[in-house]
Parts: C-alpha cells; structure tokens; sequence
C-alpha cells in the first residue's frame, strides 16, 4: 500500500468515534455529533491534508488538475486553504471517462486494488449515455454502516425497529448504505427488491415493518396501492420513514401528504454517489416536526460549502447557493470539492437536538439540472409540485411539459383529479392552479386535467 494511502485510512480511522455502538442515548458519536465547531474544522484540516496527498498520488485526473494550476499538496495547510483547489463538475469526470474508459481516472482505485477489497460498484444516475462508475471497496462499507447508524440514530431509529427497504437493490448507492447502516444499530432489514407493489404492500400488512426505506414519489405510491387492496397505511405498523433522492422531504405539500398518508414522520437522507460513503445529511427526531426543516450535514465526513451558481465562488451561511462536497472518509472515492449542485442555504446554527454541524435550511430545494428556463424565468419542477400537491381534489401524479409555440416556449402542467371530484369542479381546480403556479413562478401555465 502506498504510503499516502496508507496514512490517509489511518487518520480517517482516527475519527471514526464509537465505531460499533451508540456513545449515548441521544447520539451515536456524541463527541463528534455536539463537537464545538472550532474543533470540527480542526478534523477536517488534518483529514483534508491526509486525503490530498492520497488523491494526489493515487488518482491521474486530481494530479493533472494540480498540476495544470502549479498547485502542490503541500500548498493545501488546512481547510483555509481549500478555495485553492478547483470545483469539479460532473460534466468533467464524464469527459474523463470517455476519454480513460470505462472507469476514469478521478478515482484512487485500481483493478488490482479492487478486485481483492472492492465491495461494490455503483454508478451515477444521469442523464448522460455513459455513465459515471464508482468503486468503492469494503473500508467504505465498514465507514458506511458507521456515518449511516449515526444519521439513523439522529433520526431516532432504535432497536426493536425492524426496516423495510422498498427499492431495487441496483447500482443506486444509497439504499445499499441504509442497508448496512440499519444492522450497525441492530435493526434487521427486509429487502423488498424484485417484488412488486402489491407484494410489498403484503409484506408490510403481514412482517410489521416499523421503519420504512422508499423515495418520496414511491412512498405515495405504495400508500395508494395498500389503500386500493384494502388496508389502511395511516394504521400499519410503519412509524417512520426514510426518503431520498429526490427534493419531496423539502416540499411542505408532499411532506404532508406522505405523513397523513401513513401516520408516520418523513425524514431526508441526502447524498450523491459520488461523494460517497454515508448519507451525508439527515432529517433529524428534532426538526422532522417544522413545516419547513432543516436537514443536517456530517461535517466531519464531509466538508460541505455552497457556491455560486456562475462563478462557482463560496457563498456565505445565510445565501443560496450550489452544493459541493470533499469527502473525507473514503479510500474508493475521496472527491475534492465535487459540485453536487443542489440548491442550499447553510445555517451554523446549533440544532435543538444538540447536533453542531452546519445544516440545510428548509432542506434541499432540488437539483440544478432540474431547473428549467422558460422564456428567461427559472422555474423549479418542485415550485409545481407544491401547487398540486397542496391542493387536496388532485391526485399525486402531474406532469410538466415544456413545448414550444411561435418560437416561444410554453408550459404544461397536467394533473389528475381525484375520482370523487365532480366535473363541475373541474374549472375552478384549473383555474386555482394556473393562478397558483403564476403567482409562484410568475408564468402563466396552460393547465389540463
Ligand atoms: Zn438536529
């Protein structure tokens, strides 16, 4: 092993605090999780320096941006310097695996390396054709299990829980962490890949799951197909659920829905694969009860700042900005400020569950390439998302549809009202919806039912 290498999994090994078993009944690792933020920047300067030496050595595409700037790991002292080292963009790591395929080079890992302590490979979900690989080997899942049980427990999973995990068990990162997370804490999970919706609904009515793992559209979804076969979700054994990978947890409208739906809270686990292992951020027992909660972020496994969306400059707490993360706990992708780029505003502010780190305000409110343009106006899909879902007579699918008319582009929304609806009602529900969107985004929409 080399030996950047080597000290860079011992120094991360040096902070992973209560590895196995809570330190405390209200946090898994109390002394990082309450930890004076002075003394976070601490950890994250003696990580940052281990880790990019490490990425230096280790990964081509790093060096060469290092080295195109005449930048040397040693001019990297502490986290004040990290504004040295430039944001890298997905569209970059993409031109890097075309150009080195079919694994790039902006990982540490080689063949050699993986093919005797890999454990998984997950890829990104992108629009592009090719997608983005990821290998990640089993110190990550160990670190994993760890970051996860911490955000978990924030959350207030406890054993005696049991988890079903209703997801496919692809090359979709974060359900495999959950996985590993829940049985760090003692929580058993019962995977409910490559079963259908109505089976799931079965297995929920018949095992007693109390936690439920599902993004926020399936969450709606399940809900509607056990209702349809006859139980009621709001009575099921689920207390808890835990969501992600799209921005629903963060839209007061959908937020509500899911939690009358099944008489549960809704908590966010936020991530990306890239700078993976661990959630990165967590929903904690405390805010889960706002309208509008803010989400935490582990910053001593990541460094997390928001940029500007043009310049890609750091933006203070307080100002929106874009997400970008340095992961500082992984031997298979340790990125150096990779922009994940969600919309974010940071708050330093201690958290009513005694938590430190820097969190979300209002959570996140989705990703930029989300973001449409409509004749110069931006226009967010979850801006809409809350119209409809805030409007009791309508279902919770819609549509979006931008097409163009005399050169111009124009927006769709398409809705579905609930069966019970009356026709005659169906006006007045287009009506409250076209001035709802226009107030929101300043558009007017055409609006179908
Ligand atoms: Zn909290």
């Amino acid at each position: 092993m080399s030996n950047a290498r080597e000290h860079f999994l011992e120094t991360v090994l040096q902070y992973r605090f209560n590895p196995d078993e809570p330190g405390s009944e209200s946090h898994w690792s109390p002394e990082l999780d309450t930890a004076p933020r002075s003394g976070l920047r601490e950890i994250q300067s003696e990580k940052l320096v281990a880790a990019i030496r490490y990425v230096y050595e280790c990964s081509p595409f790093y060096r060469a941006k290092f080295d195109a700037l005449k930048l040397k790991p040693a001019d990297i002292k502490g986290i004040d310097d990290l504004g040295k080292i430039p944001v890298t963009t997905k569209a970059e790591m993409a031109r890097n695996v075309v150009e080195h395929p079919p694994w790039g080079t902006y990982s540490p890992i080689d063949d050699d390396l993986w093919s005797r302590r890999g454990w998984m490979l997950f890829t990104s979900s992108g629009t592009t054709a090719q997608p983005r690989p990821f290998r990640y080997t089993l110190f990550d899942r160990d670190m994993w299990a760890w970051a996860d049980a911490r955000s978990l427990w924030a959350m207030g999973v406890r054993p005696g829980d049991k988890a079903f995990l209703a997801f496919g068990y692809g090359p979709f990162a974060a359900f495999w962490g959950f996985q590993h997370g829940l049985n760090r804490i003692g929580v058993p999970a019962i995977p409910g890949g490559a079963l259908d919706s109505k089976r799931r609904a079965y297995f929920i009515d018949t095992f007693h799951p109390t936690v439920l793992v599902a993004t926020p559209s399936y969450c709606l979804f399940l809900g509607s197909v056990m209702q349809e076969m006859g139980y009621d979700p709001a009575k099921s054994s689920i207390r808890l659920i835990v969501s992600g990978g799209e921005p629903g947890v963060c839209i007061p409208a959908t937020k509500r829905r899911i939690e009358s739906l099944w008489g549960a809270t809704l908590h966010e686990m936020y991530g990306c694969t890239e700078a993976a292992p661990s959630a990165g951020g967590c929903l904690c027992h405390a805010e889960v009860w706002n309208e509008r909660p803010n989400t935490h972020l582990l910053e001593d496994c990541q460094i997390w700042e928001t940029v500007d969306p043009e310049t890609f400059e750091p933006v203070p707490p307080g100002q929106r900005g874009l997400t970008v993360a340095t992961n500082l706990i992984s031997e298979g992708s340790p990125q150096l400020r990779f922009l994940v780029g969600d919309f974010a505003t940071f708050t330093e502010e201690r958290c009513a569950c005694g938590m430190t780190h820097v969190r979300a305000i209002g959570g996140f409110q989705g990703r930029a390439d989300d973001m449409l343009n409509i004749r110069g106006l931006t226009v967010f899909p979850s801006a809409v998302e809350e119209v409809v879902r805030h409007i009791d007579e309508l279902g919770d699918e819609f549509e979006i549809v931008v097409y163009e008319e005399h050169a111009l582009d124009c927006l769709r929304i398409v809705a579905e009202p609930r069966p019970e609806v009356p026709a005659s009602r169906h006006a007045s529900l287009v009506e409250k919806i076209e001035s709802e969107v226009r107030a929101k985004i300043g558009l007017r929409p055409e609006v179908e039912l």
